[in-house]
């Protein structure tokens, strides 16, 4: 069973914008899809939707075979990457990773050890007593998706978490994701309007107009046939 399904899944707004129509979309279990198209096309209200940010308008979405709309944002089993990363400042980076692990009553050495995975896995074994503002850009995205993944979640969602970072950067975090994810094996949905992201790092490219599904396939079929 694919782990998410978007059955005709539309999101009108209040005021009767049709962010997303009716989209069809299912991703397969350990996958790394991208949702990319033009500033507006609905790439995040199609991430939302699944994160239980926004309402399912018509259609539905499914997780395993559950319907979110009967499921809490908590139920889901899903993280989620902004591009803000929204790190408590006041909090070290190895509290801030274990922080929702806290809230959710997890034993302290558990979290310890989940924490310390991850710093490994993301390279922040030696910034974990550091404060966010101590640390770069490219550190700070780390440290947002180290708190995402400790938590191990089923389904692990990013929206553009490479537009406040500068180019060269970019380049490497992008090659960093796309080889965390792949160790992990975490399914994962990946919002962007870069082209480049797209096709350098998923195993899928979904392409969205206004709204609306244009494209889904692999990046070289999309290459080959575009
Ligand atoms: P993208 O992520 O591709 O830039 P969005 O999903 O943010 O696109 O937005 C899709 C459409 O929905 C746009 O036309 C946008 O203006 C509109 N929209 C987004 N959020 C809201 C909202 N809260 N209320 C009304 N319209 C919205
Ligand atoms: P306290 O909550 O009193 O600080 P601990 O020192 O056992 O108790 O810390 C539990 C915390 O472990 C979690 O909040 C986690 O985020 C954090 N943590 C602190 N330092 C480390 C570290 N060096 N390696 C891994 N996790 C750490």
């Amino acid at each position: 069973m694919a782990p998410v399904t978007y059955d005709k899944a539309s999101c009108v707004y209040a005021g009767g914008v049709r962010a997303v129509d009716a989209l069809d979309l299912s991703i397969d279990d350990g996958e790394f899809l991208v949702l990319v198209g033009p500033s507006g096309c609905g790439k995040s209200t199609s991430l939302r939707m699944l994160a239980g940010l926004e309402e399912v308008s018509e259609g539905a979405i499914r997780i395993g075979d559950r319907d979110v709309s009967g499921l809490s944002p908590k139920d889901r089993d899903i993280a989620m990457v902004f591009q803000s990363y929204a790190l408590y400042p006041h909090m070290t980076v190895a509290d801030n990773m274990g922080f929702a692990l806290k809230i959710a009553g997890e034993k302290k050495p558990e979290i310890r050890r989940r924490v310390a995975e991850a710093a490994k896995l993301l390279d922040l074994e030696q910034y974990l007593d550091r404060k966010p503002k101590a640390l770069s850009g490219g550190q700070r995205q780390r440290v947002a998706m180290g708190r995402a993944i400790v938590r191990e979640p089923r389904v692990f969602l990013m929206d553009e978490p490479l537009s406040n970072l500068d180019a060269k950067l970019r380049v490497s975090t992008r090659t960093q994701i796309a080889a965390l994810q792949r160790r992990l094996g975490v399914t994962t949905v990946y919002v962007t309007h870069d082209q480049v992201e797209a096709m350098t790092m998923g195993d899928r490219v979904c392409v969205l107009d206004k709204g609306k599904l244009m494209q889904v396939d692999t990046p070289r079929e999309l290459y080959e046939h575009p």
